[in-house]
């Protein structure tokens, strides 16, 4: 249930509910808002608890919460959540965010370079496994702590902050020492342990859709995060597997409007795991903001045609200047918000 407070409410009676609450063995959730204060409590809440809160001073109602995931919901936080990733803003009234930069961590020289470019073509953050999740152990597994120390010079030389992936709890410290946003990968949407783990840290989260996961799940997982404490949740459509063979995933375009109903997390779009074809990345890239992305996570190579992974889906530095100037151009023609960067 989530408990409305009335917007007059004083701290003591916020308190009393709280006191309440904690009597009927349930573990109440204190969510400030701008107006007014809510407590929710997830999980099973009795009528007769129900009945006890809605009857103390200061309450305004009691409403149940019907949705699986709760701090995920809008029916719990009605306004867009902003996370912050380095000093950009994502999500509602922020600008597109624009996260771009190799798939995987190579080398020193690729890795600065690509952040220069897109730096130059005004992305918002730089992205690049460290740690590598391949579907065969014999594929590049990434460069581990010595490509975070690379992520950290890019950073240094260009001001971008660091988007990069964690695979396992016992890297989270690690990762996030170095890293300005943890990514969850699609393979690991449904990793509880990792989940937990990058839910008692501090950094924001990007978190990727499994390629076989429902939206509902990718919420839940989501709800995983919330409920250790952090609230800096950014949520990724990046294609689910189906029976078609011609692209590597079905973008689901769907997702992107669907989630932005469901959630007041914001919605990123990656159109390079969505698609798998260089040549699909902008027209995919477009669709999803005109759905109401928040921003996209690109692949950007020197030289797709080296790149160590996913080098066919990975766009040219001039694809991606190309891109960021149509991106604006879409964004104003469906009445959003029509800058890339902050500037
Ligand atoms: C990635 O972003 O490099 C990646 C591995 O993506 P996904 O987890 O969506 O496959
Ligand atoms: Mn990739």
């Amino acid at each position: 249930m989530l408990v409305v407070m009335k917007r007059e409410a004083t701290r003591e009676q916020i308190d009393a509910v709280v006191e309440r609450i904690k009597e009927f063995g349930i573990e109440p959730v204190p969510l400030p808002g701008a107006e007014r204060t809510a407590i929710g409590t997830f999980g099973t809440t009795s009528r007769a608890a129900a009945e006890a809160v809605e009857s103390l001073p200061g309450v305004a109602e009691v409403v149940p919460v019907s949705r699986p995931f709760k701090l995920a919901s809008r029916e719990v936080i009605a306004t867009d959540t902003v996370v912050r990733v380095g000093s950009a803003g994502i999500g509602a009234g922020q600008p597109l965010a624009v996260i771009a930069g190799p798939c995987a961590v190579e080398s020193r020289d690729v890795t600065i370079e690509t952040a220069r470019a897109v730096r130059a073509a005004g992305g918002t953050a730089l992205r690049g496994g460290a740690f590598k999740p391949r579907t065969s152990p014999y594929s590049f597994r990434g460069m581990g702590e010595q490509g975070l120390e690379i992520l950290a010079e890019a950073r240094a030389e260009t001001g971008l902050p660091i988007v990069t992936e964690v695979l396992s709890p016992s890297d989270v410290d690690a990762v996030a020492r170095v890293a300005d946003c943890l990514q969850i990968g699609a393979r690991n949407m449904q990793n509880y342990s990792l989940l937990d783990a990058v839910g008692e840290q501090t950094k924001p989260v990007l978190l990727k859709r499994g390629m076989s996961a429902t939206i509902e799940e990718l919420l839940l997982s989501a709800e995983y995060v919330l409920a250790r404490g952090n609230r800096n949740v950014i949520l990724c459509e990046r294609g689910i597997r189906t029976f078609e063979r011609y692209t590597r995933n079905t973008f689901d375009v769907n997702a992107i409007p669907l989630l932005k109903r469901l959630t007041h997390l914001p919605v990123l779009a990656d159109p390079s795991h969505g698609t798998g074809k260089w040549y699909l990345v902008a027209p995919v890239a477009l669709a999803a903001v005109a759905a109401g992305a928040d921003g996209l996570i690109v692949e950007v190579h020197p030289s797709p045609d080296h790149a160590l992974s996913d080098g066919f889906q990975s766009l040219t530095f001039e694809h991606l200047r190309a891109l960021l100037s149509v991106v604006p151009e879409v964004a104003r023609a469906v009445g959003r918000y029509d800058r890339v960067t902050a500037s």
